[in-house]
Parts: C-alpha cells; structure tokens; sequence
C-alpha cells in the first residue's frame, strides 16, 4: 500500500504563520474570483463562489476596497430572484504596471491599470544602434518619469516595471543584440541605477516573449497556441502553448533569427552561416540603401514597397519566403497552428504574408487539413511594451497581498 504523502513537519493549528497563510490564501482566492467574473459581482456570489462565509468575506471586500485594488461599482442581481446588490470590479485607480521597450525605430513607454487598460503610451522615435545602453537607458529613464508622473495625475501608483529588449536575458543582463551593439549589458542595473529614486522594482525580458504575452492577454483567451515572430532589430520568436509562454531551460527559447535557412548562405553576425536573420531583418532588406534622415527602417522599407520600388520588393520577396521556411520547421515540431507578425513585420505583412503562407502549405506535413493562420499582431508594433506594461501588472494581480503589504510605508511616505 503507497503511504499518503505528508508534510514533513506538521503544521500546529495555532501557529500565527498559518494563520497569516490562511488569511492570504483566502484573500487572494477572493480577488481571484473578482478577477475571473469580467463583471460587477456582488458578496453574496462571492461567498457562494469561494465558499468562505459572509463575515469573511465582508473583512477582506473591506481590505481590498481600502488597498484601492477592487471599488463598488453598479448593482449585480443575484440569481434570478431577489433585490439588486452592490457589485465589486478591478479598481481602475491604485496600483499601475509599466512597460518599457527598444524598438528598431525608437523607445515606448506603456502604463496599465489593473484591469488591463492602457492608461499612457508614449513613443520616441530614434536609432540607437551605436552600442551607447547608457544613452539609451536613461532616454528610458526619462520616459518612465513622465509616464510616472501623467498616470499619478490619475491617482494610479506604478508599482513595478518591465524593460523588453530584443535579445537574450539571463538576471536582468543582455547576453547579445547585436541590433543594438550589446554584448552581456546589465541592462537591469543601469536602468535601477537611473531611476534610483523611484524605488522601481525592474525585471528585464526578452521582447518576443513579453509581445507574446501581450498578445495572449489581448485575445481575451482566444488565442491558445501560437508564435509570435518579432521582426525588428533582429529577429525573435514568443512561443506559446497551451496558454503558457515557453522560454526554455534558461529563458532564452525563440532565436528565430539565428535558425538556418541556407547552410552555405551568407556570413551572419552571430558566426554562423546562413542565418534567417541575413535574409529577413530590416537591415537584410534594406540593404545598402541609405535611410533619409529621420526615417524609421520599417517605414522606409513601406514607403519604398508602396512605392513599387522593385529592389524593396524582391528583398521583401527573399525575406517573406525565408521567413516561412524558418517558421515551417518551427511549426513542424510544435504543432502550433497560428503565426502572429509581429514588431516591424506587423507593418511590413502585407508584403510577407503570401510568401510566410506558400512555404508553410507545402512544408509542414500537416497544412493540408489542418491550415496554419498568418495574421499581423493585434497589438501591431506596440505588442511588446503593452505587454511589458501587462507583465508587470501581472504580479499583483496574481499576489495583491504584496501591493497591501505596502500600503502603510506608502501612506507614512506620503506624510513624511
Ligand atoms: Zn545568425
């Protein structure tokens, strides 16, 4: 007979640890269940929905109200009979995530509330490319402050912050964009060390996998498996299976760019040869063109395409077909059955989505009868900042006792 698994100390009822355990646990059930209801739900559901009882349930709706993460809002009717009663929703005040983010063509600040909206974006265009991160982390630096600063105006408190960048991250540190000209930039603790006095906790994240994120929380739960492909500084992959984000064993899942398409191809920053990379990211299609001054790479690559300009045309051709056969060997392995365009490629799909499309039809053994969906990104080039934004609010939606935990520092710094 299998003995019953047990706890290796067993836990005295009277312990005010559990009892503090307990009051968490049933707490963030309780706004779990506020969460989950998408519409005012009152505390008589939310006692009927967690089981705990009415006076419980009143003593944490009254901790919750008070730490500004839930407000009444409207009346919800209970069940078919019986007088309308109060109902409770996600506060649109109170704690705040913002999103950070280093695109091809320039900065993006995001600011979210709790119930997802995006309360402040905010795009600077530039071309960092130098290998300057100090410049480029107190630009960032100087745009979280003003993103701070708008939503405070809106009684909302930025509470945690998520910087995407397109490259591989391990602790906070940039192991490689050769986009940017990083190598192994601690990206995390210089942007900490620029924004010092806001007292921020910073996560760093690779920008694919917070756009697929971002887009996971957009498609209000339609989108189940998918990759998200982030054409840009260079060239990455956000793979999501059933519903989970797939980073691999150290985080650094998704390299799209550095799939081989040619083994004898041409020379690729990484070493190798043949990169995906050498034949589909904006530099690959731009070529030797000079841009105009001011310009982005992914508009003058539109504006040139639109144009009918046949080198734009041919190179977006070789990169729409590339594109596919990477992808196809992708989707082989996974069975995932839908394709987001995202970053710079959002814009540029109208030129990459037939050629994408040909070669996953007659390269991945099942298309036949199951076809594979090629669409742009919902959330276009701002996928990865709002879902930087998304990201960060995440960790108090799914732990709001942190966000309470704080409550009576931030009230004693406010008068202090
Ligand atoms: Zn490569």
């Amino acid at each position: 007979m299998t003995a019953p698994i047990r706890p290796s100390r067993p836990r005295q009822p009277e312990e005010p640890a559990r009892q503090e355990s307990l009051r968490t646990l049933n707490l963030e059930m309780v706004f779990r269940h506020i969460l989950a209801a998408g519409q005012p739900i009152s505390r008589t559901e939310l006692a009927t929905a967690s089981g705990l009882t009415r006076p419980t349930i009143g003593r944490i709706v009254e901790e919750l109200l008070t730490g500004q993460l839930i407000t009444e809002a409207g009346l919800a009717r209970d069940g078919r009979a019986g007088r309308p009663r109060v109902g409770l929703t996600l506060s649109r005040t109170g704690p705040a995530g913002l999103g950070l983010d280093i695109r091809a063509d320039g900065l993006a600040a995001c600011v979210v509330d709790l119930t997802g909206n995006v309360r402040h974006l905010a795009f600077e265009p530039s071309a960092y490319t130098d290998g300057d991160a100090g410049a480029v982390l107190a630009e960032l630096a100087r745009m979280a402050q003003t993103a701070i600063d708008a939503v405070s105006a809106e009684y909302l408190t930025v509470v945690t912050a998520t910087l995407a960048v397109p490259g591989p991250v391990h602790a906070g540190v940039v192991r490689s964009a050769p986009g940017l000209g990083w190598c192994d930039v601690d990206a995390g603790g210089m942007l900490r060390g620029f924004t010092q006095h806001l007292e921020l906790p910073i996560t760093v994240d690779n920008e694919a996998n917070l756009a697929a994120l971002g887009e996971l929380y957009a498609s209000d739960n339609t989108l189940d498996s998918f990759v998200y492909v982030s054409g840009g500084l260079g060239i990455g992959a956000g793979i999501v299976l059933d519903g989970q984000l797939m980073r691999g064993a150290r985080g650094w899942s998704g390299e799209l760019g550095h799939v081989t398409v040619h083994p004898d191809g041409k020379p690729c920053p990484c070493g190798s040869r043949g990169c995906l990379h050498t034949y589909a990211s904006l530099e690959a299609i731009l070529s030797d063109d000079p841009l105009p001054e001011g310009t982005s790479p992914d508009a003058a690559i539109a504006a040139r395409a639109e144009a009918g300009d046949p080198g734009t045309l041919v190179a977006l051709d070789v990169a729409g077909t590339a594109l596919g056969v990477a992808l196809s060997d992708m989707l082989n392995i996974l069975d995932i059955d839908t394709v987001l365009l995202g970053g710079s490629f959002s814009l540029l799909s109208s030129w990459l989505t037939a050629n994408v499309r040909t070669e996953i039809d007659q390269r991945v053994l099942t298309a036949a009868w199951a076809p594979v969906t090629v669409r742009p990104a919902l959330l276009g080039p701002d996928a990865a900042v709002i879902g930087a934004a998304l990201t960060s609010i995440d960790q108090i939606r799914q732990h709001p006792i942190a966000w309470l935990a704080q409550q009576p520092e931030r009230s004693d710094r406010v008068r202090s």
